[in-house]
């Protein structure tokens, strides 16, 4: 019990892309590229181990981009095309790509990546890949005649893949969805419907991440217009909860999530951040003892996977992995006196 995952990404080493940067390019091409992204996943393969932790990632160090690592590799879309469009409900306007024609997968994305991870460690593996809701809303489109529609044709390929990444060995296939807190009604009306769609048929567990984003300064303006308690997620759990997607995730550590909106998700697992995505400060293993100890008072210990809040690549290489070890060892603490 108390099984420590991470929500997915780790930052790059600075001999493959610039450090502490978003959607940093990579430092290498071709050949000299492929072997690098294999090193540095194999590196934190082995960081996350010696920590401890149970549940491991690739930390997504086969791409630069959570949604476009995958976008890219689909046809329908033109890439030349980049229309202007307000991502988040108008939180930050970015030049996006444009869905042109119907979307098609032509072959595996990540299974190479996942062979090859999958090889380097005997642990729970875990895989993520965009949500179709929030693939959505970071792409442009003149093709389908609404957001749900185009949704459920992601939904089937996003199946698509998972299936085969499983059959690969992956055991938790997790969709990242950060648009779910600030679409509420789409959620209910269709997004839920699509993250069904995309787990069809899916033998191994199955996970949605969901997030007030990375600090960046447009979502750290953003959480300042929240209030005290940020209630966003007490609007989706029940329907969450409803669902047939196996664990959820939510932000504990130096958030304004309250706690007790655990009570609305009675049926899942949940992934409690219990270490936050913070450039400066590397939790101690007592703080985040201190974390799992209050979400334990509104779930049990068998549904609580403690986790980082988000993905970590934003922040620098060694404060991620000073908050690997201080996660591990914080489950730990509260483990040993269960
Ligand atoms: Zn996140």
């Amino acid at each position: 019990m108390l099984e420590t995952t991470i929500a997915g990404s780790l930052p790059k080493p600075e001999w493959l892309a610039e450090p502490e940067k978003l959607w940093a390019p990579w430092r290498l091409a071709g050949e000299e590229l492929k072997q690098a992204k294999k090193r540095a996943a194999a590196e934190w393969l082995n960081h996350q181990q010696a920590a401890g932790i149970d549940i491991v990632t690739n930390g997504e160090q086969f791409r630069i981009h959570f949604v476009h690592g995958f976008l890219e590799h689909i046809s329908g879309i033109d890439w030349d095309k980049k229309t202007a469009m307000g991502i988040r409900d108008n939180r930050y306007t970015v030049q996006v790509p444009t869905v042109t024609g119907p979307v098609i997968r032509p072959e595996s994305v990540h299974l190479d990546e996942v062979r090859f991870t999958r090889a380097k460690t005997d642990r729970k593996l875990k895989f993520t890949l965009p949500g179709p809701m929030t693939i959505c809303d970071t792409i442009a489109d003149v093709h389908y005649d609404s957001r749900p529609e185009m949704a459920m044709a992601f939904a089937k390929i996003l199946n698509d893949e998972a299936r085969e990444l499983a059959a690969a060995g992956v055991d938790v296939i997790q969709f990242d969805e950060p648009a779910f807190n600030v679409f509420m009604d789409d959620v209910k009306e269709w997004g839920i419907a699509a993250l069904h769609r995309a787990i069809n048929g899916l033998t191994c567990t199955t996970a949605v991440h969901i997030c007030y984003g990375y600090g960046i300064d447009e979502n750290l303006h953003w959480k300042e217009t929240l209030g005290s308690e940020w209630r966003q997620y007490e609007e989706i759990f029940p329907a969450l909860n409803a669902s047939r997607i196996d664990q959820v995730s939510l932000e504990c550590a130096d958030s304004r999530v309250p706690m007790s909106r655990m009570g609305l998700l009675k049926d899942k697992g949940l992934m409690v951040g219990a270490v936050a995505v913070t450039p400066d400060k590397v939790e101690t293993p007592e703080q985040v003892a201190t974390t799992i100890r209050s979400a334990l008072q509104h779930v049990d210990a068998e549904r609580l996977f403690p986790c980082t809040n988000c993905g970590m690549v934003p922040i620098p290489y060694d404060t991620a992995l000073g908050k690997l070890k201080s996660l591990a060892a914080g489950a730990a603490i509260v483990r040993n006196k269960l």
